[in-house]
Order: C-alpha cells, then sequence, then structure tokens
C-alpha cells in the first residue's frame, strides 16, 4: 500500500508537468532518433498515450538481450490475469470489443462507431470495464442496436461463446454486462459500513461476506510470528461446501494457463542468466508459480534483493494488493528493466563530488560532513511493463512489500528513468506557453528543461538528503520536527540542489550542458511552487502533501525576500499573473540564505522555526491566484492520466538459436491492444 501511495503522489507530482497536444509532426518514413522522437501518439476520454525508448539497449551483450527477450515474454504471457482479477467478465467484454474492432466494416465516421472505439480504449486501458482510478464502471455512449448489430456481423469464431451458445444467448448475457450501470458499478469500494467483498466488482472473492474473510484470516494468523507470509496474496477466496476456500493461482490451480506460459519463458531465462544470484532467484520464482507456496514467495524476494549486480532485473509475480479492498491479494504484473547507464554515469559523478559540495556549501561549517558519501540512487530503463504495470505505471518501485524481509535484507528502491524521461518530454508546450511572460523564457524551457529537471532530482537525491549533520541528541527530522519533519527535509534537499544549479562546477564535471541551462530550474520551480501545483488542490484548501508545502514555501520566501531588489516580479497581462525572475544570480543567493537556515533547523532541532516556515509559506493558498491558475489548466485540455504503448521486441533467429534481439516502438494503441488480445491471451472465458 505504502508504495502505491507514493507512487502515484509521485506520479501526479511529475504529471503537473506534463501535458498534451504536443503531437509532432512526423511522416512514417521519417526515422525515429532521440531528436525527434513522438512521445504522445493518442488521446481520447480522460487519458493521453505516451511512448518510451529503451536506452542502452544496444549497449547489452547478446546473451542480456536474449535474457531480456525471455523476461519479455514472461510479463505479456500473465496479461490477462490482471484482467480477470478486475472483474470477472472483463476477458469476455474485451474479447467481445477486439472481435468487433477486428472486422467491422459499417461506417467508421458514425457516432455510435467513435463513441464505440473510445469506450474499447477505455477498456484497453484499464485493464477492465472500470476506470482504474475511480473505480466506477464505463457509461458506453454507443446504442445497444449498434452493440448488437456489430456483434451479430462480427466474425463468430472471435466471439468468447461458451459451449453450445448461440449469438442471441451471448448477447442477452454480455448486454448487461456492458451496459446495465447497476451490475458491478464499482470495482473497489472502502467505505465504511458496508460490505466491500460484496459491493467491490473484483474478481478476489465469490460467495463469502466481509466477516468471514476477516475471521478466517485472524484464525490462522500467528499474532507473534517474527516472519508472517502473506495471507491470501495469491488466491481466490470462494465458499465451497459452507467451507472458505483459497483457490490458488499457480500452475494446475487457477489461472493455469497463463502461469504456464510465464514458467516456460522464467525457465528459457534461467538459462541466460547474468549470475548465481539471479539464477538463484528466477528458479525461486519459477518453485512459486508451480507450487503457489507462499513461503517460497517470501524467500524469492530475499532472493531478489540480494541480486544487486545484474544488468538486466525483472518484477513478476502477484505484487501490490490495493486491488483487493481488505488488501490481501496481489494483483499480478511485470516490469522488466536493465540499469540505466546514463543516469547511472550522471549520479556517479554528482556522487564523487559529494564532499567538494558539502565543503562548498553556504550552511554553517559546524553542520557541515567532514566525510559525506553521495547516496547512490538507482535508476533503471524500462523494457516492458504489463499487468498492474501497463498502460499505467508507477514512475517509483519500492519492493518487496512484506515489512520483514524490509527490516532484515533490505529492499529495492528505483527510479523509472525512462518513463519519466517520457512523461517530462511530452510535456505540455502549451502549459510552458501559458504561463511564460516571454518567447525567450520559452525557448529556455523547451531547450533544457528536460535535462535541469532529470538534474534537478539526481541533485536532490544523491547530495541533497545526503549533505548536512545534526547535532548530537537531536533526533532525526521525523522526530525533532515531527509533522514538520518531511517539508523541511524535502525542502533542504531541494535547495541544495538549487543553490548548486548554476555552478560551474557542473558544467565542468559534464552534467550541465551550459551555464545558461539552470535558468530552465529556476524558472520552473518558481512557477511550480507559486502556479503549477495548485491546480491539484481544491479551490478553498489548504495544501496538505509533504512536497507541494516545501515547494510553496520555499518559492514564496525567495519571492518575498527578494522583493527590494526586485528579484522575482508579479506582472499582470491581459488579466493573467506572471512570475517573472529578474536576477537569477540573486535569486541563487536567496536559495543559499534560505538553505542555511533550513539546515540550522534541522541540525538544531528547532520544531517552532520549523512551524514558522512551512505555516506562514507553505500551507496557505492564495486564493486569487487559486483561482486563476484552476481555470487557466482547465482552458488548456490536458489529460489528467497517463498511459504507455510497450515497445516491440523481436529475436533475430540463427540455426534456431537467439543471435540478437530488435526492439521496435509501436504508435498506434489500438493495433497493440489487438495484437497483444491474439497473441498472449491464454486464459479461457468462463
Ligand atoms: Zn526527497
Amino acid at each position: 500500500m505504502n508504495k502505491y501511495i507514493f507512487s502515484f503522489l509521485f506520479l501526479i507530482t511529475t504529471v503537473v508537468y506534463m501535458g498534451c497536444n504536443n503531437q509532432e509532426d512526423s511522416s512514417a518514413q521519417m526515422q525515429e532518433d532521440e531528436t525527434n522522437f513522438q512521445y504522445q501518439v493518442d488521446q481520447f476520454a480522460d487519458v493521453a498515450i505516451l511512448r518510451y525508448q529503451i536506452p542502452g539497449f544496444d549497449q547489452l551483450t547478446a546473451k542480456q538481450k536474449e535474457l531480456v527477450y525471455y523476461l519479455y515474454e514472461a510479463a505479456l504471457a500473465g496479461r490477462d490475469i490482471f484482467y480477470d482479477q478486475n472483474y470477472k467478465y472483463n476477458l469476455k467484454v474485451r474479447k467481445t470489443l477486439e472481435a468487433i474492432v477486428s472486422s467491422y466494416n459499417g461506417d467508421k465516421n458514425s457516432d455510435d462507431y467513435k463513441n464505440f472505439m473510445d469506450y474499447a480504449k477505455r477498456v484497453w486501458f484499464s485493464n477492465g470495464i472500470h476506470h482504474h482510478y475511480a473505480s466506477d464502471k464505463f457509461q458506453p455512449e454507443f446504442s445497444k442496436e449498434f452493440f448488437t448489430g456489430a456483434v451479430k456481423k462480427a466474425n463468430q469464431a472471435d466471439l468468447p461463446l461458451t459451449e453450445g451458445q448461440t449469438v442471441d444467448q451471448f448477447l442477452a448475457e454480455i448486454t448487461p454486462i456492458i451496459f446495465d450501470p447497476n451490475v458491478a458499478p464499482k470495482k473497489i469500494v472502502l467505505d465504511p459500513g458496508v460490505d466491500v467483498i460484496k459491493a467491490s466488482a473484483v474478481n478476489f472473492y465469490e460467495g463469502v461476506t466481509q466477516k468471514e474473510v476477516e475471521a478466517y484470516y485472524n484464525k490462522i494468523r500467528k499474532a507473534d510470528d517474527p516472519s508472517p507470509i502473506s495471507y491470501g496474496l495469491n488466491s481466490k477466496m470462494v465458499k465451497e461446501n459452507g467451507q472458505l476456500v483459497e483457490k490458488v493461482w499457480k500452475v494446475d490451480g487457477m489461472y493455469s494457463p497463463a502461469i504456464e506460459k510465464i514458467v516456460g519463458w522464467l525457465e528459457k531465462a534461467i538459462t541466460v542468466a547474468e549470475n548465481d544470484a539471479q539464477k538463484a532467484a528466477l528458479q525461486k520464482l519459477v518453485e512459486f508459480y508451480k507450487t503457489g507456496d507462499l513461503k517460497t514467495w517470501d524467500d524469492y524476494n530475499v532472493l531478489w534483493v540480494q541480486d544487486t549486480s545484474s544488468v538486466v532485473d525483472v518484477v513478476n509475480g502477484f505484487i501490490e494488493v490495493y486491488q483487493d479492498p481488505l488488501g490481501y491479494r496481489g494483483a499480478f504484473e511485470s516490469v522488466v528493466s536493465i540499469k540505466d547507464f546514463e543516469a547511472t554515469k550522471r549520479i556517479d559523478a554528482i556522487s564523487r563530488q559529494a564532499q567538494w559540495f558539502e565543503d562548498n556549501s553556504p550552511i554553517d561549517d559546524k553542520f557541515k560532513k567532514e566525510n559525506v558519501v553521495g547516496i547512490s540512487a538507482k535508476v533503471i530503463t524500462v523494457v516492458v511493463e504489463s499487468g498492474d504495470a501497463a498502460p499505467t505505471t508507477p514512475i517509483g518501485i519500492n519492493l518487496p512489500n512484506a515489512n520483514w524481509i524490509r527490516i532484515k535484507h533490505g529492499s529495492k528502491s528505483v527510479s523509472l528513468g525512462n518513463i519519466v524521461h517520457s512523461y517530462s518530454m511530452a510535456s505540455s508546450k502549451e502549459q510552458v506557453k501559458e504561463f511564460a511572460w516571454s518567447d525567450e523564457e520559452v525557448e529556455l524551457m523547451e531547450k533544457y528543461g528536460t535535462v535541469t529537471d532529470h538534474l534537478h532530482t539526481d541533485m536532490h537525491e544523491v547530495i541533497g538528503h545526503a549533505s548536512g549533520k545534526i547535532n548530537e541528541g537531536v533526533g532525526a527530522p521525523k522526530l525533532s520536527l515531527k509533522n514538520y519533519g518531511s517539508p523541511i527535509e524535502e525542502a533542504r534537499a531541494d535547495l541544495v540542489a538549487l543553490y548548486y544549479m548554476p555552478d560551474k562546477k557542473l558544467v565542468e564535471i559534464g552534467i550541465m550542458p551550459d551555464e545558461e541551462a539552470f535558468k530552465a530550474e529556476y524558472i520552473r520551480y518558481i512557477r511550480n511552487g507559486l502556479q503549477y501545483q495548485l491546480n491539484r488542490v481544491e479551490l478553498g484548501n489548504n495544501i496538505e502533501q509533504a512536497h507541494m508545502r516545501n515547494r510553496q514555501a520555499i518559492a514564496k520566501w525567495v519571492y518575498e525576500k527578494g522583493q527590494p531588489e526586485n528579484v522575482i516580479e508579479k506582472k499582470v497581462r491581459d488579466g493573467k499573473t506572471y512570475f517573472v525572475v529578474n536576477d537569477f544570480q540573486k535569486l541563487r543567493n536567496l536559495f543559499g540564505q534560505l538553505l542555511k537556515e533550513v539546515q540550522r533547523i534541522t541540525s538544531e532541532g528547532d520544531f517552532e522555526a520549523a512551524k514558522n516556515f512551512i505555516e506562514n509559506y507553505g500551507v496557505k493558498v492564495d486564493l486569487e491566484i487559486h483561482k486563476e491558475v484552476k481555470e487557466r489548466f482547465s482552458k488548456l485540455n490536458i489529460a489528467p492520466y497517463k498511459g504507455f504503448i510497450q515497445p516491440v521486441l523481436k529475436p533475430v533467429m540463427e540455426d534456431g538459436k537467439i543471435v540478437d534481439v530488435t526492439v521496435e516502438y509501436p504508435k498506434d494503441f489500438v493495433e497493440q491492444m489487438l495484437y497483444y488480445g491474439k497473441n498472449y491471451s491464454f486464459l479461457p472465458v468462463n
């Protein structure tokens, strides 16, 4: 649960910089490279479809590529499972939609057809008939008559008819599933006072009540177990002959046809594993899928955490439990990745200079560390995602979920570098233009915005959190500064990054393009703190989220303190407000001053000062500005949700052996969904 919330906040944090309507013209013939890669390719309902590249793939050895390919196939092999987990009839609906899309030859300009396609895309995007986030059932805007006609004209062999079922019988069954708003209205219901099992459409329980499930697990759970298994993680719970029974997802159990495929590909992967640690982990994962034993699952996770040297990594299994209203059952997901070589270089370059950054920091000497070690933030490059991780994806992953494993054996925490990059590249030019005072600003942001945004994040992680020391006897900020500890700590890390952005050192060590580039980040940071991020706050509300608090606090503080010298100027044009940075050097000095103070607050555990800073600058929202920001955003048509088309890997065979693997980046979401439906559909439809 923690990971999801973290990831989601992290995600929407990034989303605020992103947007749509920036589809570049690109002819089909033109070879795409980094400079003309088209990031956004589709938009419908409340959703935009993006693409991502796999930089570094070509640097893999042939054997590593082969390994990646097998894991890629294992990921896609489990895709159907997540549909079925979300709702019992999702596969039936999806196959029906796919049968229609594949064979439809009526008027494609009719409203019915367009609305039908929108519906189909939404179902693919959400892995089912309920909104992936809001959880409400989609209401089709095409007519039942259109649907009936299209089903009748579809290729009968493609329809998911049960044995002996006529098309009319089939229609009678499926029509209410799609059209009746009272049938399975919500995927997940968490309201107190209702039976959340009965009220939720997810396919994790059948014929059982919430009380029965809770009683079942309370009975088998041992209170003093230091290493409890993840009860219920890999099964559906049903009632048989009056008894609660777990239908386990394993080979020869529920979902066996898909799991057998996963196992088949994992077994191939084992033959080309990079090293013994990785091999042992993959073998354990296969054992888990074959036995369904949750102790084996824990053993696997321990081995997975211990494998830190491999270039190729994989998450494959029943992982996050937030689709289950009671939080037991894991949704299938897979993320296949390779180490991000570029980011690793960048991070190493920063990390190597950690002591220089500490020594030259504007903070008091007595708070400086004599021996500072840069935190080695891990960045991965995603190769493919499926199940719960696609088309919508987290941008940070922190696993395993079992708390005792995290404490005893550690965890892996990574940021999905190429996904973040894609979000950033697809960010709305309209948004930048809307809030920019001049064309020069727009140019600056377009030229450097992505690079400096990444760099800010790296500096924040690698030297920001690592720098400074806390006085003896003063605890961690969480303890000494209580609820202000988190925004203060984030402010401190941000300020270290901001302070060093204009430093020649960054150009010298080759991570900043030139001495002009940092301006893009200064402009973006101020604008985000004072304007962009307010779009995510309900009108009339205060800012609650820690990261948002620290960003506004910093931006507001430097704005106010710089006023005598007009460092940041508030200008109004055509009734719209702009914050314009007039003096970048003075702004840097202000960041330095604030860093000094925030470090003092942290080192001394000065609760009152922390409280004053955050409460005075980070919490309350200027209502007029807030209203204006909301209005300006609402006119920009920025899709709140985003998902991805996956790259396609193809093996190059010689004498029956894989000698190379090629990567393609498809552009058509519908085509990919149909391709998946055709080639990776292994579960029978009941
Ligand atoms: Zn941080």
